[in-house]
């Protein structure tokens, strides 16, 4: 569902006026931002997001699932791509997913010393991720939340870094050309965070 779907079934609620001052209420965005619960690697769009390590050779998580349903050619592709480094991404097809394109990134593994610069990190994800969708002239992206599962970090940090950026940049020239961003979470707390701080980044009128 949409965001603005969500507002009308009251699972998203208004804001205070501090929050909107912030993040000014656009109501455009909330047709193109949405919240979904379920396996990312079910969305027929031109991009999910793999929450991948610096390898790029897979592993557990979101980024097997991603693997077991691409498919051995995805593996192909990603030995070509010489890793990639933490907050950076790289993008493949999508072979047997729905999906018509992979965006991998690289979370940060999360501790409580160096806080600052894995937020950065994190923040970087989701920006070139965006980056590299637009770069190639896709339409959709979908995101897991990125780093909240192995890597450990905190899922309400997590999620405020992820919606500032998706936010920021739907504000930009670039983020114009994109249609549809899509918020995948897995857990229904994980679900209920973003229900909560949605409305921070994207509120209604
Ligand atoms: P990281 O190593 O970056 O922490 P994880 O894959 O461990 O990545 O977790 C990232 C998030 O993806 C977690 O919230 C996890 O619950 C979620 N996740 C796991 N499998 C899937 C899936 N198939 N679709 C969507 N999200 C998933």
């Amino acid at each position: 569902p949409t965001l603005r779907e969500l507002y009308k079934a009251g699972v998203l609620k208004g804001t205070a006026d501090a929050a909107k001052a912030r993040h000014p209420p656009k109501q455009a965005l909330l047709d193109r931002v949405s919240l979904y619960q379920g396996d990312i690697t079910k969305l027929d769009v031109d991009a999910i997001v793999n929450a991948a390590n610096r390898s790029l050779l897979g592993g557990g998580g979101v980024d097997g699932a991603i693997h077991a349903a691409a498919g051995r050619s995805l593996l192909e592709e990603c030995r070509k791509l010489n890793g990639c480094e933490t907050g950076d991404a790289k993008i493949t097809k999508g072979y047997n997913l729905p999906a018509r394109h992979v965006i991998h990134t690289v979370g940060p593994i999360y501790s409580s010393s160096n806080v600052e610069t894995k937020a950065q990190q994190l923040a970087s994800c989701y920006r070139t991720s965006l980056q590299l969708a637009v770069q190639n002239s896709l339409k959709h992206i979908a995101f897991p939340s990125i780093s909240t599962g192995i890597y450990g970090y905190p899922i309400q940090d997590a999620t405020h870094i992820a919606l500032d950026v998706v936010r920021n940049f739907l504000d930009s020239e670039d983020g114009a050309k994109l249609e549809r961003t899509i918020f995948v979470v897995w857990s229904d707390d994980d679900k209920r965070v973003y229900e909560n701080l949605l409305p921070l980044y994207f509120p209604l009128e």
